[in-house]
């Protein structure tokens, strides 16, 4: 990649043993010719693997014997064009350690800059317009830089050579503070990121322009401040994310372990899911009902002031209005935000790509992330065998990311969001061929899911209309593809598919999400068994009310008037004119297509035993997510279930489940023990599906997917069941097991199944 500071590095290690000779960038990567006596060409050889700069990835080395020329010296030679332009955009890198010193440093020229950078950190993705990566193609392009700055750039023993975005108060960006009609605030101090700080403390809501985009911030401990921020930002229970300035303030919020720690100071800076302590004081309202709490490290040295100026931790939530797309151009953040921000943190170095903040978890003491966007994307993701053609795949609807392709690497690109409304299909479609460009793709097939309503679908038809070739890609065959490409697994390993998700369109037209299947990458996935299909009453408007699939699943199952005549607090708040709303529907089948749905199922439970949001959903997936959290004490054994023969495969009794449920419920069993005894069901009813299959000759090992799998409950146990019964596991570890991974699963499925049909 370039700007990673390799070269300078290679220079520096050179210099060190005595060795003469030149390094520079080709179309393979980097050249080295090295002269030196033998014990000195091997110290070279190993500080290049065991050394090299944090930033660079090194995958592999080789060497061979020339002529020694008799070079004097050791010199960096200019890349040529072709090099240059094949070299990669890194991501964006959070402030290191030594620029941090010189921002704290009251004798340092850059003593409080907030734009401080070098070849080991600072903006990279988000600043770049096009390729080749240089200050010219940047946002940085129209700052000059000062004798001092330029000086620094062009020396090789610099810790800034070569950095692009090289910048000191004398040339650099500046920071000002604004009023939310955009006037500019003078009065003192007029250090504008110490005044915002003493505003954050005086219960102000502030709009702070970051790296990727905007934030919305304010005091975390103040009730009021966030109560504020909820109600302008209509959002009803989302969890907000908090900023902290570094491990020790973290420590002080949630229990962390040294996985997450290590996660949390990556370069990357992902918002990471922590268990939050009780005592740290941090507003209910921050995280209505959360037993986690999301936290991020400042990545930037803007942040490091500010959190250093406040003295406590921030609230920084995505600057949008509910559902839209994070503000990123100055001019529409102050119309986006002027009705939630009180004033305005923004900077003259315009963002060109907008990036959310990424958000991981540690699960079994491996990363596993949730949200792959600022720090991770664009990096590209190795697989195990070469794209045969240059690929692109528009991935699903909700969380979209999209992938391009070629040779042995995808390039996932950042969060672009649900494809739902103008602002974001348009990032979508400029997204594309930012990436197309940066990474020099030209896509010979495009994949794409195959519901046909999707806005990334009608992108790609758009496509195939002039000339490219399209393959559709099953949803949930995309999902299982891409946690075998995240686990770099060839191509040709048969493995058993679990995918539990949301929604996906079926390629028997039925809303699929519980899905059993046996397969490979190379051959693609046939389906094997799968959750009992239900009907999924007023389609989408069941994925928004919950108790929708309550209703349905017991009306299924003792018909409409034993159902009215069940002594449930469930059917009660539903009230008869719903129940037989809902048995019409289901009748005539309006509106109802069959779903084997495994999000629908827990949404049907948790509405079954209550739990908050289950009466209308405020974020996506809420239901499940309360249900999650609901889940208290030992589970004991699951609920019974069968599986049954039907077509050509089984399907999971689903009506078992809910009989089970509603039982423990009219037994006045607990809302804890209930979801406990739900989740250790679905991890049994995996572990059964699984053991059907390799029963019959199929294969030991399993990989699972779908977004219910953000559900670590549910994830644990069912892996440890699993590797109780002797499966080899793998779950997801750089893409999210959500909709935000499976373009990754649709790039290495249709270069495989439709590549060779080419
Ligand atoms: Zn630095
Ligand atoms: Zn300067």
């Amino acid at each position: 990649m370039q700007g990673v500071g390799f070269r300078p590095f290679v220079y520096a290690l050179a210099r060190r043993h005595g060795i003469n000779g030149l390094v520079r960038n080709d179309a393979e990567g980097v050249h080295i010719e090295a002269e030196g006596d033998a014990g000195s060409l091997d110290h070279f050889l190993r500080g290049i693997e065991e050394d090299a700069p944090p930033l660079a990835v090194v995958e592999t080395v080789a060497w061979h014997r020339l002529a020694a020329l008799g070079e004097r010296g050791f010199r960096i030679e200019e890349s040529r064009e072709g090099a240059r332009r094949r070299a990669l955009v890194s991501p964006d890198v959070a402030t290191c350690e030594d620029c941090l010193t010189e921002v704290f440093d009251p004798s340092d020229r850059r003593y409080r800059y907030p734009f401080t950078n070098c070849t080991n950190c600072g903006p990279r993705f988000t600043i770049t317009r096009q390729v080749p990566y240089d200050r010219a193609t940047t946002t940085m392009a129209s700052f000059e830089m000062c004798p001092e700055c330029q000086k620094e750039y062009e020396d090789p023993t610099d810790r800034r050579f070569h950095a692009q975005p090289n910048a000191c108060p004398v040339c650099g960006p500046r920071v000002r503070l604004l009023d939310r009609f955009g006037h500019e605030l003078q009065a003192k101090p007029d250090d504008p990121i110490l005044r915002t700080s003493r505003m954050l403390r005086g219960r102000a809501i502030v709009a702070i322009k970051g790296l990727g985009g905007y934030h919305l911030a304010c005091d975390p401990f103040d009730e009021k401040a966030v109560k504020t921020l909820r109600g302008r930002k209509v959002r009803q229970d989302k969890p907000f994310a908090l900023m902290a300035r570094d491990l020790n303030q973290a420590r002080k919020l949630c229990r962390t372990t040294p996985e997450e720690e290590l996660l949390l100071a990556s370069p990357a800076r992902p918002i990471v899911l922590l268990e939050r302590l009780d005592e740290a004081g941090v507003a209910d309202e921050v995280a209505p009902r959360q037993n986690t709490l999301g936290v991020m490290l400042a990545y930037t040295p803007l942040h490091h002031l500010l959190l250093h100026d406040a003295g406590i931790p921030l609230v920084m939530t995505s600057g949008n209005n509910s559902d839209e797309p994070i503000a990123y151009r100055d001019e529409e953040a102050l119309e986006q935000l002027g009705d939630i921000a009180d004033f305005f943190l923004v900077h003259d170095r315009p963002i060109h790509m907008q990036t959310d903040d990424s958000v991981a978890r540690v699960a079994r003491e491996v990363t596993y992330p949730i949200r792959r966007s600022r720090g991770y994307a664009p990096s590209p993701l190795r697989v195990a065998e070469s794209f045969g053609s240059h690929i692109l795949a528009c991935g699903g609807e909700l969380k979209n990311t999209f992938c391009v392709a070629k040779d042995g690497h995808a390039f996932l690109s950042h969060h672009i969001g649900d494809l739902e409304n103008y602002e974001t299909l348009t990032s979508f479609r400029e997204g594309i061929e930012h990436f197309c460009k940066l990474f020099d793709v030209r896509p010979e097939l495009v994949a794409h899911d195959l519901h046909p309503e999707y806005l990334s679908t009608d992108y790609a038809r758009e496509l195939e209309v002039s000339g490219l070739p399209a393959a559709g890609v099953q949803h949930h065959h995309a999902h299982v593809a891409s946690c075998l490409a995240d686990n770099e697994r060839p191509a040709e390993e048969r493995v058993i598919g679990v995918a539990l998700d949301g929604t996906g369109y079926g390629t028997d037209g039925a809303v699929w999400g519980g899905e059993f299947f046996e397969g490979s990458l190379r051959r693609g996935f046939a389906r094997r068994g799968h959750l009992e299909y239900v009907p999924l009453p007023g389609g989408s408007a069941a994925i928004r009310q919950p108790w929708r699939m309550a209703l349905a699943q017991l009306v299924s199952l003792y018909g409409e008037d034993e159902t009215l005549e069940l002594p449930l607090a469930a059917v009660r708040q539903a009230g008869d004119r719903n129940v037989r709303l809902i048995a019409r529907l289901i009748e005539h089948e309006l509106n109802t297509p069959p779903t084997s749905s495994a999000g629908r199922l827990f949404d049907a439970v948790a509405a079954l035993i209550c739990v908050p949001g289950t009466e209308r959903t405020t974020y996506e997936g809420q239901a499940a997510v309360e249900l999650e959290l609901a889940a208290d004490g030992p589970a004991g054994q699951g609920y019974p279930f069968r599986l049954r023969a039907e077509n050509l495969g089984w399907v999971v009794e689903v009506s078992r489940i809910i009989r089970g449920v509603v039982e423990d419920v009219l037994s006045g069993r607990e809302v804890g023990g209930i979801s406990s005894r739900f989740h250790r069901t679905m991890a049994e009813v995996v572990v059964a599906g699984c053991e059907r299959i390799r029963g019959v000759g199929g294969p030991t090992t399993v990989a699972l997917s779908g977004g219910t799998f953000q559900n670590m409950l549910l994830l644990n146990q069912t892996i440890k069941l699993l590797e109780e019964k002797d499966f080899v596991v793998h779950k997801h570890k750089r893409v999210p097991t959500n909709d935000g991974g499976i373009a990754l699963g649709q790039a290495v499925l249709a270069d495989n199944v439709f590549g060779e049909q080419t």
